[in-house]
């Protein structure tokens, strides 16, 4: 699989301070399960090191300047996003993480210094950063500095897997019957992230007007994108584990369904994290041959040594 980055986060010396950003989380935990594409839109443009760029607010427009010479230099900057964000296509990436605050990389509250003194405002969006949302809508993006925070890391990364799932899905120019599967498949994550797109997918899905498989596999896609799209909470996440437990809790002893139920509701409660929970239902799966449970992707949607489901705090 494949992660784009911005190249600094590498440790790369290609920052306009001569030095790099080494994300630790990216150099020593993703690198053991991505590839990575990586680009730095400014060092191919100026040289390194070198004055640092700004974003600044003039009539109404953004622009880019450096910040001592206050040389304008928008339209290189704004050329070499573009064409990088075009390379992009080519390299399949399943997800990318761009460095925050950058003028070029900055995924969101980017500083735009106002004219006259006036205080500066982070409102800006990078360049580079807005080439990529602009041509890759649904393309799984996040900054590294948010994904301190697990609930986004989480989010995030389940995101990745769910679209490079669809994408080799796809690739593999599936019939109807292998449609059903893989939704059947992510019906419970998609279920923890919209009720409202489980249903539109399963209406997809059931094609009662019977539309031509193009067309079915072309919605399926937009809608699946969509979802995985959005955050999950402990709400949605309880009510999936509630739905799962309904699968074995008549194979189970009352004193087992009262365990397995009190460990949900100290889920729910924020006492033990998601991972507790989906150990103990595994367990079950297994012991009882759910052949239906075994394929849910929500109970193993990325490699369990990411670890991304043993904090409390992943779950909102
Ligand atoms: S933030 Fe982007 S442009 Fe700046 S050094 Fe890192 S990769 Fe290069």
């Amino acid at each position: 699989m494949k992660l784009g980055l911005s190249e600094c986060l590498l440790g790369t010396a290609c920052r306009y301070d001569g030095a790099g950003s080494r994300d630790r989380f990216i150099t020593d935990v993703l690198s053991d399960y991505f590839e990575f594409v990586s680009y730095c839109p400014e060092r191919l443009i100026f040289p390194t090191p070198r004055e640092a760029i700004r974003q600044v607010e003039i009539n109404g427009k953004i622009e880019i300047e450096t910040s001592n010479t206050k040389r304008r230099v928008t339209q290189e900057v704004q050329e070499i996003s573009d064409r990088l964000a075009e390379d992009v296509m080519h390299h399949h990436i399943c997800g990318y993480i761009l460095k925050s605050k950058s003028p070029t990389c900055g995924l969101e509250r980017v500083k735009v210094y106002q004219p006259k003194n006036a205080p500066s405002e982070k409102k800006g969006v990078g360049l580079f950063a807005k080439a990529l949302l602009q041509r890759y809508p649904y393309l799984p993006i996040e900054e590294e500095g948010r994904l301190l925070d697990p609930w986004l890391r989480e989010n995030f990364l389940m995101q990745v897997f769910a679209y490079e799932d669809l994408r080799n899905f796809l690739a593999g120019e599936p019939q109807m019957r292998e449609l059903v599967a893989f939704h059947t498949a992510y019906k419970y994550l998609i279920y923890a992230k919209s009720t409202q797109s489980y249903k539109t997918l399963g209406n997809i899905v059931a094609n009662k007007e019977k539309k031509p498989l193009d067309q079915v596999l072309h919605a399926y896609r937009l809608g699946f994108l969509h979802a995985i799209s959005l955050k999950g909470n402990v709400a949605k996440t309880y009510n999936v584990l509630l739905h799962i437990y309904g699968y074995f809790k008549k194979l189970i002893t009352p004193e087992e369904r009262q365990f397995v139920l009190e460990t949900i509701e100290e889920y729910r409660d924020k006492v033990v994290p998601l991972i507790a929970v989906t150990k103990i239902i595994n367990l079950y799966i297994r012991r009882f041959d759910i052949a239906y449970l075994k394929k849910q992707k929500f109970l193993n949607p990325y490699p369990e040594k990411l670890a991304l489901r043993s904090e409390l705090e992943a779950y909102k």
